[in-house]
This record gives C-alpha cells, sequence and structure tokens, in this order.
C-alpha cells in the first residue's frame, strides 16, 4: 500500500481499537468492536471540523462497566456485536458546536455536555437529540437548531462555553 494513503489506526483512518476499549480490567484482552458506520461518521465529524483530532472519551462498554457507571442499560456503547456510540471531545471546539457538525451529517443520535458529544448511531436514528446536566437528559427533541442553541444557552448559561 501506498504509505501516503495508509490508514494510522487500526478500526480506520484516524482511530484506534485501544481508544475505544471498555475500561474495566476484565476487557483489558477482549475484542474492541467498534461499528463501522460510526467510524465512518466520525471520520467525517473531524473533516468538518477541521481535521482535528477526536478525543474519544468512552468506547465499548461491557454491560457491568456501564451498569457500574450508571449508564443507560440499553446504551450504545454496549458492544452488541459491536458498540454503537462514543463519547467524544475535540480540543478547542465546544460541545455544542460538535453537536451541530454531528447533525448536519446526519444519522447520529446526539447528546451534548459540558465535556463533551455522545455520539451514536443507533436506532431510532437520525437525530434524537438532547442535553446532559450531569447525568440526566433534561431536553430530548428533534434538533430544530434555533431552538436548540435558545434552549442551550439557557441551560449551560455562563458555563456554556
Ligand atoms: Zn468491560
Ligand atoms: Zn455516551
Amino acid at each position: 500500500m501506498d504509505r501516503k494513503n495508509k490508514p494510522l489506526g487500526d478500526l480506520s483512518t484516524n482511530f484506534w481499537s485501544k481508544e475505544f476499549r471498555c475500561i474495566c480490567p476484565k476487557c483489558r484482552r477482549k475484542k474492541v468492536r467498534v461499528s463501522d458506520l460510526l467510524l465512518f461518521k466520525l471520520e467525517m465529524l473531524r473533516i468538518s471540523l477541521g481535521n482535528k483530532p477526536i478525543i474519544i472519551l468512552s468506547g465499548n462498554r461491557c454491560p457491568e462497566e456501564n451498569k457500574h457507571i450508571g449508564g443507560h442499560p440499553d446504551s450504545a456503547h454496549i458492544p452488541t456485536p459491536a458498540g454503537k456510540g462514543a463519547d467524544v471531545k475535540i480540543k478547542g471546539v465546544k460541545p455544542i458546536d460538535i453537536g451541530l457538525a454531528a447533525e448536519k451529517i446526519g444519522g447520529m443520535r446526539i447528546g451534548i455536555a459540558k465535556w463533551g458529544c455522545h455520539l451514536d448511531v443507533k436506532p431510532p436514528s437520525p437525530s434524537r437529540f438532547w442535553i446532559y446536566v450531569g447525568k440526566k437528559p433534561i431536553y430530548s427533541a428533534k434538533i430544530e437548531n434555533e431552538s436548540l442553541l435558545k434552549f442551550y444557552k439557557i441551560v449551560m448559561g455562563k458555563e456554556g462555553k
């Protein structure tokens, strides 16, 4: 393969399985499985936001780990058999802007939090949208950018940086 076009990551051009590994000790040797569709969307997201590295805060989660951290029982992070969700952040990009870029790409469910965004390609998709305060989703709707931005400002106030 041409060196220049060689994918860097072992999952896709920019993503490595180690980034998506469940963090619990039991999963250390387990094969990491991530939905190809999710990887494709994440690569598109990266390009659409200026090719800045996307930091994976949480990828796969086994059911035990998901329960442990208080995740939704039906979480897209749980591989079935591939994980369809990721929590991401990008240095220097506001979570709301990640969310809006993801919405433009389409076909993702989007959760916006202070720490970044939850993105997944689990049905029903596209476009279920929610905002978290702490762990609680307090707004859930089809994305309509104007009302979303207004709502985001109200909820996040000065912290919505
Ligand atoms: Zn695990
Ligand atoms: Zn998540």
